[in-house]
């Protein structure tokens, strides 16, 4: 519901109707900020009052060339006039296309395509099912503030009590084990493990980068008791911190090899279409033979064509090292912002694109919301953590104006 009054600070007169109208209508399940979005382009969005607002949550790291990127949206417009959906009954070229360039990134593989984060978590989860099905294993480790979705097998993997309440039972042998604790992980094994699913940053659950040993022993675990190592890119994927997945920020200039068996990506992966997938390493893709799994939209030839011309336009435009040096900077000038209010600011973590503030005081949301009323839009990470989820071809000036704000609230 509206609070009442940073609601009337932000919203005009015929925002408020509407969202009063919205509230009547729509059902209550989300805690929403009371501003109603009218367009965007680029870093920005406008209210209908025609006021800007700096965009530094896009959508929650979905949009990563920002709004209504010229490229996005003529390569959906041309989609829309040729074909527009087809099932997967039959072959259309974008997947194709897509799945080469997600192979060339990750390795050999086969690609699945689904709609959305969620689905695409539920399809390494049934992955991992039909790999144990023979071995009569099927026991999941997953890590304390994870988040993997909203479906019943994702929230019951998410490792966060407050999205269970009231959902119970739900899907059982999942195991929560302490985020970055490759030890924990190892007593958490027996026979009927069959996988870990983890992400390489934590970015529902507070913008927790995953360390290098964490991820190399998880790996070794993995290897040497026949497990999964599943990864979920959902959020922290897609060039966001600087590298396709995130393992290969985490562990550049290790010589480590590290490769998960397979990886679900979303979010940013559109630009602001929904689209899911999900790469599976060859033979292990073998396992999912006709029949096995699907889903009618997934794939579509809208959803490839947006997807497409994100990749062609991040890789054309070098915007991965674009955003591994502005996120660089942005941390920098906030670890500074940090050392000036230690009273305020205890953490600031990250990489690129998914930065977190953690806050002394437990008041994420209300600082969210102060920063909306000073023209700057931001995402809370739990209680305690603002996180800035800027898109991959943000400018320095956008950065710089961003931090001038975020100084403002903290003083
Ligand atoms: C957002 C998110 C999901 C769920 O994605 P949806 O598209 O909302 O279903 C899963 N995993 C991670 C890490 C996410 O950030």
């Amino acid at each position: 519901m509206i609070e009442q009054r940073v609601y009337q600070l932000i919203a005009g007169q015929r925002a408020e109707a509407v969202l009063r109208r919205h509230d009547q209508v729509v059902l209550g399940n989300y805690a929403r900020f009371p501003l109603l979005i009218r367009r965007g382009k680029g870093c920005y969005v406008w209210d209908e009052e025609g006021r800007r607002y700096l965009d530094f949550a896009q959508g929650i790291a979905v949009n990563a060339l920002g709004h209504c990127h010229e490229a996005i949206v003529k390569a959906i417009q041309d989609q829309m006039g040729r074909l527009m959906h087809v099932s997967n009954l039959f072959y259309h070229e974008g997947q194709a296309l897509l799945a080469e360039r997600i192979v060339g990134l990750l390795g050999a593989g086969r690609v699945f395509f689904c709609n959305s984060g969620a689905e695409a978590n539920e399809a390494l989860i049934k992955l991992a099912r039909r790999f144990g099905a023979e071995s009569g294993r099927y026991h999941i480790i997953t890590a304390h503030g994870s988040f993997h979705g909203r479906t019943m097998a994702t929230l019951s993997a998410t490792g966060q009590e407050k999205v269970k309440v009231g959902f119970y039972p739900l899907l059982p042998e999942f195991t929560h084990v302490p985020w970055n604790d490759w030890r924990a992980v190892e007593s958490a094994v027996r026979r009927e493990t069959v996988a870990i699913l983890i992400e390489g940053i934590q970015g529902e659950g507070g913008v927790n980068v995953a360390t290098p040993e964490f991820l190399t022993h998880v790996r070794r675990i993995c290897d040497e008791r026949n497990l999964l190592l599943l990864w979920d890119g959902v959020q922290c994927g897609m060039f966001r911190t600087g590298r396709f997945q995130s393992y290969e920020r985490i562990l550049e200039g290790r010589d480590v090899g590290f490769s998960p068996d397979a990886v679900a990506m979303a979010k940013s992966l559109g630009g602001g279409f929904p689209v899911g997938a999900v790469w599976v390493r060859d033979p292990l893709s073998q396992l999912m033979g006709p029949g096995s799994h699907g889903t009618t939209y997934g794939g579509n030839p809208l959803a490839c064509a947006a997807a497409l011309a994100t990749f062609e336009v991040i890789q054309a435009e070098r915007l991965d090292e674009n955003i591994r040096v502005r996120g660089e900077a942005l941390k920098s000038s906030l670890l500074d912002l940090r050392d000036k209010y230690p009273g305020q600011i205890s953490d600031v973590r990250g990489y690129g694109g998914l930065l977190g503030i953690e806050l002394k005081e437990c008041n994420a949301r209300g600082k969210v919301m102060q920063l909306i009323g000073m023209g700057l839009l931001t995402a809370a990470a739990g209680e305690k953590v603002v996180r800035l989820l800027p898109p991959l071809n943000v400018s320095e000036e956008e950065c710089d104006q961003a931090l001038q704000i975020l100084s403002r609230s903290f003083a």
